[in-house]
This record gives structure tokens, sequence and C-alpha cells, in this order.
């Protein structure tokens, strides 16, 4: 059976957690890789300040905290997406207004956020789905005229760019996942990237359990304690040593996933060109960073029949989100709109195998699946 995702190990990880552990002597957060993490996502993606967490999730659960979200506020989220793009902020009390996905891409449509902004609205949380950006300039706009905040979801998006700026860069804050089915991988861990100078001080105490601790072990303070709220949201340095084995290769992780996306596009262009099924769109202003492959069928029942000759074939293929605004825990909540391209998306998109060690002829033996499937059909 060809898996859907296989974690990508550089080889380097455990040497590196030895050091941590055994030479180091740093295995609590912040010590030495931890450093070093943040110092190459600063410098090579710009971002103004990085704190690696033990999520995305709670990177975004940071960002709550930090736009110092409070009960009734509205944020916007669109509805297809993964649940923590809107849980960090319903458990600040949000309310959340969902959005709905472009017609051509399963990312946030941009042209129909405005009509959601209210009084209470205080964030847009646009999702940059599949690693491919949202059209940051009409969010932006809409930030600095309604003056919101923008956070941007950037789980999938790392080392991918909208007009040549880094996703996680443009809006005030940004939150990135090394989850084991992301890119770049720590089996969990995430990283907070905070562009407006104003949050770089409280990030630091929120991420230190509410102490100033940060602060204290630069020689800025003469004691530390309780100053604020916060969590025990920085992982342990051997996180950091993992993570760091990864980001080493990054270049050579990110070039192979292109190939293989490329492959997947070539393989079954031909079926868009028959108008059979759909692939997906890179808008001229994204990058792809080869993030994830999916294919949109043209029904729930027809994706429903393409999983299980796929899994006859020996290969797992998998939907992907639910639409938030019909989730259990939300519907109750939400204000009843229907977001039909979100349930577009939740029906007929299908994600195929995709990691580092797919090889060729396993990707031409998916290939080959899909097209025999429509050629009988
Ligand atoms: C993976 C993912 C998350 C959650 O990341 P964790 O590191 O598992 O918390 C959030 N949002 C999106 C869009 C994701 O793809």
């Amino acid at each position: 059976m060809i898996p859907f995702n296989k974690p990508y190990l550089s080889g380097k990880e455990a040497h590196y957690i030895f050091q941590a552990v055994y030479e180091n002597n740093h295995i609590s957060g912040n010590g030495k890789f931890t450093k070093a993490c943040h110092q190459f996502f600063e410098e090579r993606f710009g971002f103004k300040k990085t704190l690696l967490t033990t999520s995305c999730t709670d990177a975004l659960e940071m960002a709550s905290m930090l736009i110092d979200i409070q009960p009734g506020d509205e944020v916007i989220v669109p509805s297809y997406t993964f649940v923590s793009t809107a849980l960090a902020f319903v458990r600040q009390g949000a309310k959340i207004v969902f959005a709905d996905s472009r017609t051509d891409h399963p990312g946030i449509d941009e042209d129909k956020i405005e009509e959601l902004i209210t009084e209470k609205t205080k964030a847009i949380v646009p999702v940059h789905y599949a690693g491919v950006a949202c059209d940051m300039d009409k969010i932006m706009a809409l930030a600095n005229k309604y003056n919101l905040f923008v956070v941007e979801d950037a789980a999938q998006a790392i080392d991918s760019y909208y007009k040549g700026k880094a996703l996680g860069s443009i809006g005030h804050l940004g939150a990135f996942s090394f989850h084991e089915t992301k890119n770049i991988q720590a089996g969990e861990g995430g990283l907070l990237a905070i562009n407006d100078e104003r949050f770089i001080k409280r990030a630091e105490i929120l991420w230190e359990k509410g102490t100033n601790r940060a602060e204290f072990f630069r020689g800025e303070a003469n004691k530390y304690g309780w100053v604020d709220i916060g969590s025990s949201f920085l992982p342990t340095d051997m996180v950091a040593a993992f993570l760091k084995a990864q980001l080493e290769q990054m270049e050579g992780i990110q070039k192979k996933r292109r190939l293989i996306w490329e492959r997947y596009r070539e393989g079954l262009a031909h079926l868009e060109e028959s108008g059979q099924l759909k692939i997906p769109v890179v808008p001229e202003f994204a990058t792809n960073n080869g993030h994830m492959f999916y294919v949109l069928c043209n029904s729930l029942e027809e994706r429903s029949d393409l999983i299980n000759h796929l899994k006859n074939d020996g290969a797992k293929a998998v939907f992907h989100y639910l639409s938030l605004h019909k989730s259990a825990y939300y519907s109750e909540k939400h204000d009843g709109r229907e977001i039909p391209m979100s349930d577009y998306y939740d029906n007929c998109l299908l994600r195929l195998p995709f990691y580092y060690e797919l090889k060729e002829q396993e990707q031409k033996h998916i290939i080959d699946s899909i097209s025999v499937f429509y050629a009988n059909k």
C-alpha cells in the first residue's frame, strides 16, 4: 500500500537530540537549538521575531492572546480549514464569522470578506491552503480600512511567497506547523512569527507562562515573576534539535516536493483538459511550496468511488476538511448562512499520496489508476 504520508527524516535528528541532551545539557525550552531555529527563520524569511511553540495551534492561541481577543469579539475565519484556526480564538471568547472559499481555490474568497465585517470584528485569519498564498494585498487593505488584525495561518506555507514576500511575514502575526504531515516536521511543533514590533515583548512573556523570564536571562530585568497571562508554549530543546536537522535540508526537501507536484500535474492534465476532473490552480501572485497535491471530483459519490478504486490499486488518497460551520461543536453557534464553496471542497477535494520518498514509479501507478477510473466512467 502506498501511504498517504511518510514523515521526512534527514538522518541527523538523533545526533542533534543527543547533542542537546548530553552535550549542551540544556533539555528544557529556549536552549541553543531553539535559538538557532529562531535565527534561521528570522534571517531566511524576514520575520521580525520568532518563537518556537509546541504546535501551530499554540502559536495561534498566542496570537489570539496577543491581539487581546475578548468575549464577543468577531473573528473572520474560512469555514474550509482545520479546527485550530477557529478554536484558538474561540478559547478567548471570540465569535467566529465563517467566510467562504474562492471558486478556483480552497483559500478564503478575499472579495467576500468585507461584507462580513461589523463593529465587533477584530481580526481576519487567512489560511494559505496547500501552501498557496491568499491575495494578501486585498486582505491587508481591508485590515487597514477597518483597523483589524491579520493573523496568517501559514501552517502549510513554509518557504512559500506572495509577490516575493514570505508567507507568515505579511500579517501582524503568522503561525506555522511542524506536525509530521507538513513539509518540515518535528513530530509536533510550531512557530509564531511576530511582524508587528508592538507584540514582541509581550509574546515572550506569554510564551514563558506569564513571566518575564526571557528578559531576566538577558540581564534586562533584575528579577523575574508573574506579570501577565500566558502558558507553557515553548517546546523542549530536543524538539528544536530535531527541527534543526530538518531545516538544514529545507532546500532539497522543497525541490523534491515541487518535482513530485509537477509530475502529478503533468500526469493528470489530460483529465482536466477532457473536463473530467480539476487539478490545483496556483494564482500568479503565489508560489507553490509542494505541500500537497489534490484533485477536485465532480461529486461526493464520485470521490468515494475514486478513494475505493485507488485503495484497491494499493494507494491511499484522503479527503480533507469538513466545513467548520457544520461541525458538531460550532454549527449551533453559526449564524446560519450557506457557505457553498466550502461545502464543495468538503465534498469533492481529494488529496493524493505526497511525501519526500514517493517514487516516480509509484506516482505513475497512482496517475494510471486515476486515468483508468475516469476512462471507465
Ligand atoms: C496542520 C494545520 C494546523 C495545526 O497545526 P498543529 O501544529 O498540528 O497544531 C492548523 N491549521 C492548518 C491550516 C493546518 O494545516
